[in-house]
């Protein structure tokens, strides 16, 4: 039996979304651009498919804007926001934890002038609405700030962050990151109070090649590809339509069971919490407030030691973050984790497929690697 405990990195893709790509590839594969009726039917279906990460988000269909990635629809908001009010002021907002698609778009902003404060977060990996506070300025002309961190599972407190923002930056859009919060952390775009958001259909069962970024009602930004004027002018390109309608099914298929879903894998995270406490030597990291991700470790030994342990089972985690392969983890380092820590611990991450003999698969390889290894 595979143990899978990479979800955060990447989820398996349902079987509702591998037949409507199918579908996609085998019977819908016109542009849906063109006038004609395969094009015309792969219009309708594009729209359909917007509609499922709608409802998934609470949101009105027509501010959904498909991207290729959780990464794109993150560099979309942050370098739009800026193009669009860089000339009402110069200071912007985040936070030490965020994922890289983040950090780097942040960092190509200072280069062009722009001044960015970096919130620290707790010790338990949380950003607060009063470490945010303290930052907010009136020259503050973009917020962004993770709902779910992806290496500890920490959840910010989105909402409460977005209200400040509005109250004491009146020239600044909030935008959250909440790649690792859909359909994990339940939450309405359409009172989250948040004026841009990004998620990812790989991390929801599916396929890798599609994102998006909901926008604001009533909220224009600089379109972010130019062309052809697909996704409303946008962002340009031939819709990748198999990608896309693999998205719309995921999210159609997650909704039904979902908070059933979501109490399972909580249930499931604490039995394997538990378990971890239980093994002599073991620690774990962080809040773990979201109901998929547990960050653990053995100080002394290496994680990538631990990995190729728990992988001879086929049990199968990450070190950090899988995006950040072979670097030291900025996340754990911000949270002021001691150097032994940090390069022994590894992330679980869980979905709504992680039954309880793969956590116990998880915990007994675990057991074995720690005496192995130590
Ligand atoms: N943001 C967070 C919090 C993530 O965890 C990830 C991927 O791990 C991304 C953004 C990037 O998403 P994608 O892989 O779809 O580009």
């Amino acid at each position: 039996m595979i143990a899978y405990f990479d979800n955060s990195a990447t989820t398996k893709p349902c079987k509702e979304a591998v037949a409507a790509m199918t579908e996609a590839l085998t019977e819908c594969w016109g542009n849906p651009s063109s006038l004609h009726r395969l094009g015309v039917e792969a219009h309708r279906r594009v729209e359909a498919a917007r509609l499922g990460v709608a409802k998934a988000l609470g949101a009105e269909p027509d501010r959904v804007f498909f991207t290729s990635c959780g990464t794109e629809a993150d560099n979309w908001a942050v370098f739009s926001a800026a193009q669009k009010l860089g000339k009402r002021g110069r200071h912007i907002i985040t936070t030490q934890i965020e994922h890289h698609a983040i950090l780097h778009p942040m960092h190509e902003l200072e280069a062009r002038g722009f001044e960015v404060t970096y919130l620290a977060p707790e010790a338990d990996g949380t950003v607060t609405a009063e470490a945010l506070r303290s930052a907010l300025r009136p020259d503050t002309i973009l917020v962004s700030v993770m709902m779910v961190n992806n290496e500890v599972g920490s959840v910010m407190p989105i909402q409460a962050m977005a209200k400040l923002t509005h109250r004491l930056a009146p020239n600044a859009l909030f935008h959250t990151d909440a790649v690792q919060g859909f359909l994990k952390v339940p939450f309405r775009a359409s009172t989250l109070e948040a004026d841009l958001i990004s998620v990812s259909s790989h991390k929801v069962h599916g396929p890798k090649g599609a994102g998006a970024l909901w926008i604001r009602k009533g909220l224009s930004l600089p379109p972010y590809l130019h062309g052809g004027g697909q996704e409303s002018s946008q962002r340009s390109g031939t819709e990748a339509v198999p990608n896309l309608l693999g998205f719309g099914a995921a999210c159609e298929a997650a909704l039904p069971s979902l908070r059933a879903d979501l109490a399972k894998e909580a249930m499931l995270r604490d039995r394997l919490r538990t378990g971890l406490q239980e093994i002599h030597g073991v620690v774990l990291n962080g809040a773990q407030a979201a109901p998929h991700i547990v960050s653990f470790g053995v100080p002394g030994v290496r994680s990538q030691g631990l990995i190729n342990c728990l992988q001879d089972q086929e049990v199968y985690v990450s070190a950090g973050s899988a995006c950040a392969k072979g670097h030291r983890s900025h996340v754990l380092q911000a949270m002021n984790l001691s150097s032994a820590v940090i390069d022994g611990s590894v992330r679980a991450s869980l979905s709504r497929f992680t039954t309880e003999a793969e956590v116990d698969a998880l915990l007994h390889a675990v057991r074995e690697a720690v005496q192995r290894l130590t």
